[in-house]
Order: C-alpha cells, then sequence, then structure tokens
C-alpha cells in the first residue's frame, strides 16, 4: 500500500462533469490499495473571476479580505469532491487549509508555509477516508486565512505529500507533462520523460507555469517525486526527480517565455561608486524585485543602467527612479512594458560551449534584436520585444533540435 498526493489543476475541476471524472480517478487509486489524499485547485477561472469581483468593489482592496475572498474558489471544489467520492460509495472528507492546520506567515497573496500538522489528515486516512484538501491556503499565526501565490494548489500538494512522508506527489493538469517549451504556442514541442528539480525550477521560474516554482523549490528541499500529468489520459507524464547521470547528455532541455516584466532605464547616471546602491536601495526597500540588470560602458564618467522589474510595480517603480534620478542629475527615465524574456534551461550548458552564440544567431536569424541578456551556469535569458516572443520560442526550440528525438543524445 502506497500513499499517494493527487492534486488536480483548475481545468482538471472546471464543471460537474469534469469533477465526478476526477471522483473515478481518485477511487481507482483507491481501490488499488493506496491511501490517498487529493488537493484541488478553483474551478478553472474563477480566482480570476474573485480578483476582479475586488477590484469592482474597492480599487485598493484590503490583502487580508482578497485572501479571505479567493479561499472560497478551493472550498467550492473541495467539497463537491467530497460529495461526487461519497456519492460513488467511497467514505470522503474536504478539508480546508486551517483545518489541515497550514500554518503560513502573514504575507497575504504571497504566503510562506511554516509547517504542517499531519494529524488530523493522518487520522482521517487512518479511518479508511479519502481526504480532499482545498488548495492554495494555510492560516497565520493569528487566525487570518492566507493564501500561497498563484497556482499555489500545486505547493499546497507537495508540501502535503513532504509532511506525510507520501511516496509520490502527482499533479494532474490539462497537457500531458512539462515539454520541451509551452506545447500551446509550439506545436513541435515534446513531452519530457524525466526532468531534474533544478531544471525544473529554473523552467518554471522563468515562466513554464505547469508547476509553481515554490512547489519545485519545495520538492527539491524535501526530496519528493513528482508526476506531472494530464487529468483527461492515462499516459504517463514527466517524471520531476533528482538528477542523475543520464542527464547531463542534454545540453538544453526546454525553452521558456515570460511577459510579466518591465523595463526601465535610467539615462546618464554619474559612474561612481554608490550609485547603483542609491537606486536599488529605495527599490528593495519598497518590495520590488528587480531582476535582470545592465549597465552600459561609461562615457565621459556617465553611464546608462537598466533594469526589469515585475509589470505590477511598473509605476511605483519608475516614481521611486524617477526621485532618485533626480537626486543624482539623472539625464532622465525611460520605460517599457513591451518586453518578453526568452530562456533556454539546461543542465548540460555546464559542460557545453558555444550555446549562447547559437542562442544569439538563432534570434539574429529572424531579426530579432537582443535588449538585455542574463546567464547562469545552466541557462540564458534574452529580453526582447514582446511581439516576437512566439516567433523567439519557436526558431530557438528548433535550433536546439529540441523537437527532434535523435538531437537529443549528443
Ligand atoms: P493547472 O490549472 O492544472 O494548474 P496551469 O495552467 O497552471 O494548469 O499549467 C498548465 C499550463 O502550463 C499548460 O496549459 C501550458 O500552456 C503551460 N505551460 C507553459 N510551459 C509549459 C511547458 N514547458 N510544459 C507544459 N506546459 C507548459
Ligand atoms: N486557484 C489558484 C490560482 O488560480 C491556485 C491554483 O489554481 O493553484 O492561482
Ligand atoms: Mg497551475
Amino acid at each position: 500500500m502506497a500513499l499517494i498526493v493527487q492534486k488536480f489543476g483548475g481545468t482538471s475541476v472546471a464543471n460537474l462533469e469534469r469533477i465526478r471524472n476526477v471522483a473515478k480517478r481518485v477511487a481507482r487509486t483507491r481501490e488499488q490499495g493506496n491511501e490517498v489524499v487529493v488537493v484541488v485547485s478553483a474551478m478553472a477561472g474563477e480566482t480570476d473571476r474573485l480578483l476582479a469581483l475586488a477590484k469592482e468593489v474597492s480599487p485598493r482592496p484590503s490583502q487580508r479580505e482578497v485572501d479571505v475572498l479567493l479561499a472560497t474558489g478551493e472550498q467550492v471544489t473541495s467539497s463537491l469532491l467530497a460529495m461526487a467520492l461519497q456519492d460513488m460509495g467511497f467514505p470522503a472528507v474536504s478539508l480546508l487549509g486551517h483545518q489541515v492546520r497550514i500554518f503560513t506567515d502573514s504575507n497575504y497573496s504571497t504566503a510562506r508555509i511554516q509547517s504542517i500538522d499531519g494529524s488530523r489528515l493522518e487520522r482521517e486516512l487512518k479511518e479508511g477516508k479519502i481526504v480532499v484538501v482545498a488548495g492554495f491556503q494555510g492560516i497565520d499565526q493569528e487566525g487570518n486565512i492566507t493564501t500561497l501565490g498563484r497556482g499555489g494548489s500545486d505547493l499546497t500538494a507537495v508540501a502535503i505529500a513532504a509532511a506525510l512522508g507520501a511516496d509520490l506527489c502527482e499533479i494532474y493538469t490539462d497537457v500531458e507533462g512539462v515539454f520541451t517549451t509551452d506545447p500551446n504556442i509550439c506545436p513541435e514541442a515534446r513531452k519530457i520523460p524525466k526532468i531534474s528539480y533544478e531544471e525544473m525550477l529554473e523552467m518554471a521560474s522563468l515562466g513554464a507555469k505547469v508547476l509553481q516554482t515554490r512547489s519545485v523549490e519545495f520538492a527539491m528541499k524535501y526530496n519528493v517525486p513528482i508526476h506531472v500529468r494530464s487529468s483527461f489520459s492515462e499516459e504517463d507524464g514527466t517524471m520531476v526527480v533528482a538528477e542523475d547521470q543520464s542527464m547531463e547528455r542534454v545540453v538544453v532541455t526546454g525553452v521558456t517565455y515570460k511577459t510579466d516584466e518591465g523595463k526601465i532605464t535610467i539615462k546618464k547616471v554619474p559612474d561612481t561608486p554608490g550609485v547603483a546602491a542609491r537606486i536599488f536601495g529605495p527599490l528593495a526597500e519598497a518590495n520590488i524585485v528587480v531582476d535582470m540588470i545592465v549597465q552600459n560602458v561609461s562615457e565621459d564618467g556617465f553611464t546608462d543602467l537598466t533594469f526589469t522589474v515585475p509589470k505590477g510595480d511598473m509605476t511605483r517603480a519608475v516614481e521611486i527612479v524617477e526621485k532618485v534620478g533626480k537626486e543624482l542629475g539623472a539625464k532622465g527615465v525611460a520605460w517599457d512594458p513591451d518586453i518578453a524574456k526568452v530562456s533556454i534551461v539546461g543542465v548540460g550548458m555546464r559542460t557545453h560551449s558555444g550555446v549562447a552564440s547559437k542562442m544569439f544567431a538563432a534570434l539574429a536569424s529572424e531579426g530579432i534584436n537582443i535588449q538585455m541578456i542574463s546567464t547562469s551556469e545552466i541557462k540564458i535569458s534574452c529580453v526582447i520585444e514582446a511581439k516576437y516572443k512566439e516567433l523567439a520560442v519557436r526558431v530557438l526550440h528548433k535550433a536546439f533540435g529540441l523537437g527532434e528525438e535523435a538531437v537529443q543524445e549528443a
């Protein structure tokens, strides 16, 4: 007998028919002799709908109340799935975040899990029940409802799997696994049978939203094996596991894109010690996460600094930088939200050269201008004009032979 955590995303529970299908799949796993904890997302589109309601009633709704509101989406699907299972004759119980006792910090909308009390879950399992947990939510030490960031039900599932020492965490979604790039924009994308936590973490944080970034961090830390698969098929999906030798042979594993950042340039600031700290200090104090930074070669003691921030923070960031810019005697501040970041990811990059130049040549072959570049040991990212996003993904996917099985074994 194994203990399996199964998480079903929004599209998998989008209506009652799909909820009944999920119930059948869960029941089958139970009938095979396994203990099952299920984690559900809200119905597809529900979290966005609730957010829009909050914005309609108030332009700046209280973050505490937004989390109370958003948590209702998962409450609905958890109870409906428990009912569907009971209707099929299976003992089932739904539990909300506070009932499981998923404790988080008090950062509404992006709360971090601090601890999970497994005792209630264990008791229900011992009584032979299928436990259905509402994903994406917890409580802080004061008892306030918190949510774990968009896509946070993935984290609920992985964290519960870790807390209970589950044998496997299955993430059921609307695609058959983790692909070499988003299959919805590149038809040649290929399913990756096995990927390391490290690569998956880079892919997720660089835009592959099939797994929430923090859920991968958590899985890596606690060594939780994840199987990403489709709730609409029986095919095996992608195993996300610790790195092994065979993975090293693949130079580039995947291509990702992100369009949720904008670019800010501060022009002609003095190229003297302390200037960067003067600019980025106040941004950090305002809790604005700066991603890529490029400083131009200085001319006559002055330089341009360009960096990216989340689009949601652009207005605040520009205000701050304009203020600092005045103090520093800068020539002006320019900003551009119409950018995309395309990235290639692969652990094999550590041991192969020429990967960056191949990426730049591929983008150049389509006349796509590179505005910013950043690299790490296992990824290279380029900022380009947003309108070239899909073209860039396809040309990179082709350039690194990701659509063709044969080229993978270099
Ligand atoms: P769920 O609602 O089940 O959590 P998500 O919408 O969060 O599902 O994630 C699945 C989506 O992730 C897919 O529909 C796909 O468009 C997108 N995606 C982006 N990059 C990738 C990738 N490399 N592999 C698979 N899916 C990807
Ligand atoms: N319902 C939440 C969201 O849409 C959490 C999740 O689906 O994982 O982001
Ligand atoms: Mg998701």
